[in-house]
């Protein structure tokens, strides 16, 4: 078989296994748990997972959705997501091969699916996962500066400063909405999301990331204040989910101007 596809199958795998383990930290972080204790068990019975009722979405399918012992139906949510990291991962292989980007890539992809998680189901962006994930990409960075011969200024500070300065965008955004709306426009993990965005695609790409999120929430927003009278939604999954799609397509400034004056 061709090595393109082991390895393509084996990236993944390993984003399938990633995924499931990102629903743990999702789900824990932000109530304060244990990433490691207790094992897994189902949240209404307390039963302890086996080790077949843990592969990723194949023990969803076979258990048809519902714990073996009480028959709880269990989310949709978990191998979705878990899905959702294996086709991100494989596609980040496909985009970058193995490189210091492809690193880069499953960081940041890491980072968006966990937050996506944590902000649908708690309305929570966990500063935890953004402090890690941060440091795990400037670490890569500093290493890849190293042994590609970049200044740790164009490597390492430049990165830091996009990310900085894609924070002070968003918060001067929120600055302005809360006035013009007298109320909350958006929260602070958004904001601080966008650092992550920032030092990852630059200061540039996180402005048209903050368009892409706002274009794609807007329909979402306008029904759930009709529906439910109110508009609060999370920001956060619109942002990963732009973030995602500009890291993959490679898109940037002059593809974009291109396509508007062609
Ligand atoms: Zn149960």
């Amino acid at each position: 078989m061709n090595i393109e596809v082991i390895n393509g199958v084996m990236v993944f795998i390993i984003g399938l296994v990633f995924g499931s383990f990102y629903n743990v930290v999702a789900y824990r972080v932000p109530n304060n748990m244990s990433i490691v204790f207790p094992a897994s068990h189902c949240p209404k019975c307390n039963h302890k997972l086996k080790f077949y009722e843990l592969i990723p979405v194949l023990s969803y399918i076979f258990l048809g959705g519902k714990c073996k012992v009480c028959k709880e139906r269990i989310s949709i949510f978990y191998p979705f997501f878990e899905l959702l990291t294996g086709v991100l991962f494989l596609l980040a292989y496909l985009v970058f091969g193995f490189s210091f980007k492809f690193l880069i890539a499953l960081i940041f992809i890491s980072i968006l699916i966990i937050v996506s998680i944590s902000d649908i189901k708690y309305y929570i962006i966990p500063d935890e996962v953004l402090i890690v994930g941060s440091i795990s990409i400037i670490v890569v960075y500093i290493i890849n500066s190293l042994v590609n011969d970049i200044s740790l200024f164009n490597g390492v500070l430049m990165p830091i400063l996009n990310g900085a300065a894609s924070f002070a965008l968003l918060y001067l955004f929120k600055f302005f909405g809360d006035l013009l709306f007298q109320k909350e426009s958006m929260g602070g993990g958004d904001i601080k999301l966008l650092f992550v965005i920032g030092l990852t695609l630059g200061f540039d790409m996180a402005i048209v990331d903050i368009f892409i999120a706002a274009f794609m929430a807007l329909p979402f927003s306008v029904i759930s204040l009709i529906k439910n009278n109110n508009n609060i939604l999370p920001f956060g999954p619109y942002l990963s989910l732009a973030a995602a799609i500009i890291l993959l397509t490679n898109l940037n400034l002059d593809m974009i101007l291109n396509f508007f004056i062609a």
